[in-house]
């Protein structure tokens, strides 16, 4: 991992009023448009194509409005700016002089498209409207150079439909019922076989529905239509859509989008003429082999309009051979040229090749190694470039068994995938039950409505949890996940009715001992035992792992609380312990009766004799940690959770532990329903125990202590790190801190020792984030809780929010689950906030997060962008974030790349 501190980069602001970007075949432009320009000012797609124009590729001609005009293009009402009027007649000037055709000229009428380009997807963007310049008295013209009539007439419908949808706003439905009526009445199959005089007919048609639909008349003039198309173009940014997907996604400070004028090819031509793509590499599995569509006498857009069937890329290869020369030839140089695999689009009009766009090709997690490794191995990218093409979700498929579904019937029902890999077993609805079965071997998958700690024996022998209710926070993911066990959660058909161990999904009923295969990653449930496929680390995953290690300034810690998790950790990479949680050490079968028995207790002797108890437990556990992590850093949170949630819920499990403790039933149902809480995990927790229980902390604070001494003694070095959860008021922090650094010192003193101890916090209350300048002055360092973040900013319990955050991704309110992507407009904000208070009142001042979100990449790179120190998750999911912080690296050194 680099060591140099992470700088922003200044990002070029596009300059106002430049001359069209000229690009392609044949343009008579002085200098050569710039390859590199930025995304920012003349988008995705104009980077794209200008780099496509640069390697030589035949490029049809255009030019590029820059996002410079985006918030100035329209003069007051009176239409387009003169500055945009000025550069677009220069470049449709030379369009003209290039092709020797006259935009407008209705005897020699040169015929353009133009699309947006926006920096990053959007959604409202113009799409392309094609065919712009044809009018109805430019008709015989083009009939007459072209020998075609039909062709004609349906360039000009096209225009009118894409006209009428993208600047008239006119349902595409309506337009789209209009040609299936022609259809229909010529008893054709697609628009191709339709008579020019049906052709000619539909057009008109298509140009009188969209004024009746619209109200507004199509302009005669080709030059008002094209400056309404370039008006819609840029007023697309503020579209409601596109402005609250920026918003939702932080995107604010993007320039606009850039707009593309090119010349029209017209592979809908009669003879050697058509459409297709083509990949170079195949997209599900990454080998080197041309791939692709091809559909003779089309556009590109009837091929994703799906009323024709394409052919392969064979097709073309027989009907015009040479052209499919030419684009393999192309495809080869492009992937040199683009460092990258990429889908090519081109079009052919007699006989000559046009490519209309190169980008990087989609492909699966699992090819996005493969070509990174291959294009690494075969020179056509460095290693960074290679870095940047893995996905960071293929590493689930390298640390689990996944499911072989080739023969399985559907899922029976689907939840969210909560930690991905597989699970095959025999159903059971109680933890004991999965336990008992355990010690015969047999392997179960543990079914409740959702799950508590105490079910946590249960969790550790059961091969796989599936639950009803629940998000992808609630207890069962966030244990599945630490413990690297395939986990569903939020399965809403389940009805478990627990009393005769049975459930139904649906239809369907499943009795305990049944079969079950879950899908952690897709959520996908199975009847049955499916076959798992075993994973394996290949070398490749290893060698992408060392150039992310070697890009990364961003530490990743693990999120462990026992030795085991820590040295899966440390083989999985971890440079640290960024969260233990030392709640999970008092489930041990073997401690709950002592914790318990600290709860009950109704005075500080009885707490303090309990605590005592716990105390040499605590120490071992602490040392354990501390000699698998060698001196690399060890966070370890103080108590966190209410003390009602260590008290058995059912009447069975109370029973049991009244006998065992020789009390009452009722007074542990007493006692429960006096700690009972009715909130989503906001009441007597975190560091407000030590407030009222002030000896809890002091006892594990002794036993860190103690443990970090013995250790040190050994000749093991320990980097101790001790955390206060759930702080709120910059006093509570101030308290505690003070009482912890009493304790250590106490301790050291009594050892001998001299450690050097952190004392710092967790920032997981949005008053703690904002009132970070008050806070940072007690603390060493800061770690975002941002699972009890999201939780508070949105109002959204961990727990229940299985019930509703469904149908908010359905309906698109949210576009993603804030609990398992961080929300950056909203959370990240904060966390962003918090940082440079802190940073700003203590600069020594520590950042980490250890929500779930340190296992996201996109969160990850957030975080990195934001400027932490490290980023903590589980063990199994280290690898992803290594990757993922070496991409965010080098995405902020060269946005562009
Ligand atoms: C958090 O809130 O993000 C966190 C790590 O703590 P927990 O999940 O244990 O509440
Ligand atoms: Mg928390």
């Amino acid at each position: 991992m680099k060591t140099t501190s992470t700088q922003t980069r200044a990002v070029p602001v596009p300059a106002q009023g430049e001359a069209p970007l000229i690009f392609g075949t044949g343009a008579l432009s002085g200098t050569p448009p710039d390859a590199l320009a930025s995304s920012l000012l003349v988008g995705r797609k104009g980077r794209q194509l200008l780099q496509q124009a640069a390697a030589g590729a035949p490029t049809p001609p255009g030019f590029i409005l820059s996002s410079a005009h985006a918030g100035t293009f329209q003069d007051n009402g009176r239409g387009l700016s003169a500055t945009l009027r000025g550069e677009l007649s220069r470049g449709l000037a030379h369009l003209g002089q290039i092709a020797g055709l006259g935009f407008g000229d209705k005897n020699q009428p040169l015929l353009i498209s133009v699309r947006s380009s926006p920096p990053q997807e959007m959604p409202a963007a113009l799409g392309t409207v094609p065919n712009l310049g044809l009018t109805v008295a430019a008709m015989p013209a083009l009939i007459r150079r072209t020998g075609d009539a039909r062709a004609a007439w349906d360039a000009y419908r096209r225009l009118l439909h894409a006209y009428g949808v993208q600047v008239l706003g006119v349902a595409g439905d309506a337009l789209d019922a209009l040609l299936t009526a022609a259809l229909e009445a010529e008893g054709a199959e697609a628009d191709h076989e339709l008579s020019a005089a049906a052709m000619e007919a539909l057009a008109r048609a298509t140009g009188n529905a969209c004024e009746r639909l619209s109200g507004a008349a199509l302009p005669a003039d080709p030059q008002e239509m094209l400056e309404r198309t370039v008006a819609a173009g840029f007023a697309a940014w503020s579209d409601p859509r596109a402005v609250t997907h920026r918003e939702e996604k932080a995107l604010e400070h993007l320039p606009g989008p850039a707009l593309i004028v090119q010349t029209m090819v017209n592979g809908a031509a009669k003879g050697k003429s058509g459409a297709g793509h083509c990949y170079t590499r195949i997209p599900a599995s990454g080998d080197k082999k041309l791939y692709g569509k091809f559909m003779p006498t089309a556009l590109g857009m009837d091929l994703t309009a799906g009323l024709r069937m394409a052919d392969g890329l064979e097709t073309l290869e027989q009907r015009m051979p040479e052209a499919h020369r030419e684009l393999a030839g192309w495809a080869d140089k492009l992937e040199r040229n683009f460092h990258d695999a990429v889908r090519i689009e081109f079009a052919i009009e007699d006989g000559r090749l046009s490519l209309l766009r190169t980008r990087p090709a989609t492909r699966t997690a699992r090819a996005s190694l493969k070509i990174a490794l291959d294009l690494l191995d075969e020179g056509i990218c460095t290693e960074q470039q290679a870095l940047r093409l893995v996905d960071p979700s293929v590493v689930d498929e390298y640390l689990h068994p996944v499911l072989d579904k080739s023969a399985a019937h559907s899922a029976v029902t689907q939840g969210l995938g909560a930690s991905p890999g597989s699970a095959v077993g025999q159903v059971v609805f109680f933890a004991e039950h999965a336990v008992e079965l355990a010690a015969q071997g047999v392997k179960t998958i543990l079914v409740r409505h959702e799950t508590s700690p105490e079910d946590i024996d249960g969790l550790k022998v059961a091969e796989g949890i599936l639950t009803g209710h629940g998000g992808l926070t609630s207890h069962a993911a966030v244990v599945g996940r630490g413990m690297g066990k395939c986990c569903v959660v939020g399965a809403g058909e389940l009805q478990i009715n627990y009393l005769i161990n049975e459930m139904t999904i649906g239809e369907t009923t499943v009795k305990r001992l049944d079969w079950l295969s879950l899908d952690g990653t897709t959520g996908e449930v199975f009847l049955g035992q499916l076959p798992q496929i075993e994973p394996t680390i290949q070398g490749g995953m290893a060698r992408a792992l060392e150039w992310a290690d070697r890009a990364r300034t961003l530490g990743v810690h693990a999120n462990a609380d026992t030795a085991e998790d820590a040295r899966r950790a440390v083989e999985l990479g971890a440079g640290g312990i960024g969260l233990c949680r030392t709640e999970h050490m008092f489930f041990e079968i073997n401690r709950i009766p002592v914790f318990r028995k600290m709860i009950l207790a109704t005075d500080p002797d009885g707490r303090a004799a309990a605590l005592a108890e716990l105390l040499p437990l605590q120490r071992k556990d602490f040392m354990e940690l501390f000699r698998v992590m060698e001196g690399r850093p060890v966070t370890i949170r103080l108590l966190d959770p209410p003390l009602n949630e260590f008290l058995p819920k059912g009447i069975r499990s109370q029973t049991r532990m009244a006998k065992a403790m020789k009390i009452s039933v009722e007074a542990i149902q007493q006692r429960t329903e006096a700690l009972s809480e009715n909130n989503p995990m906001m009441g007597h927790r975190g560091c407000r125990l030590a407030i009222t229980f002030p000896e809890i902390y002091n006892m594990q604070v002794r036993a860190i202590v103690e443990a970090a001494c013995i250790v040190k003694k050994e000749g093991t070095p320990v980097t101790p790190e001790i955390m206060v959860p759930l702080v709120t008021t910059p006093r509570e922090l101030a308290v505690l801190r003070e009482s912890t650094l009493a304790v250590i010192r106490r301790v050291c003193e009594e050892l001998g020792e001299s450690i050097v101890f952190k004392v710092g916090t967790m920032i997981e209350t949005p008053r703690a984030a904002v009132c970070s300048s008050a806070i940072a002055r007690h603390a060493d360092f800061y770690s975002f809780g941002t699972n009890d973040l999201t939780q508070m900013a949105f109002g959204f319990s961990r727990d229940d929010s299985g019930t509703f955050l469904p149908a908010y991704l359905e309906k698109g309110i949210l576009e993603t689950d804030p609990f398992m992507a961080l929300d950056q407009a909203g959370v990240g904000a904060m966390v962003r906030m918090a940082v440079e208070q802190g940073r700003r009142v203590n600069p020594r001042l520590k950042f980490g997060i250890c929500g779930e979100h340190g296992g996201d990449p996109e969160s990850v790179k957030f975080f990195h962008r934001v400027g932490l120190d490290y980023v903590s998750c589980s063990p199994f999911r280290i690898p992803t974030a290594r990757l993922a912080a070496g991409q965010a690296a080098l995405e902020q050194e060269d946005p562009d790349a």
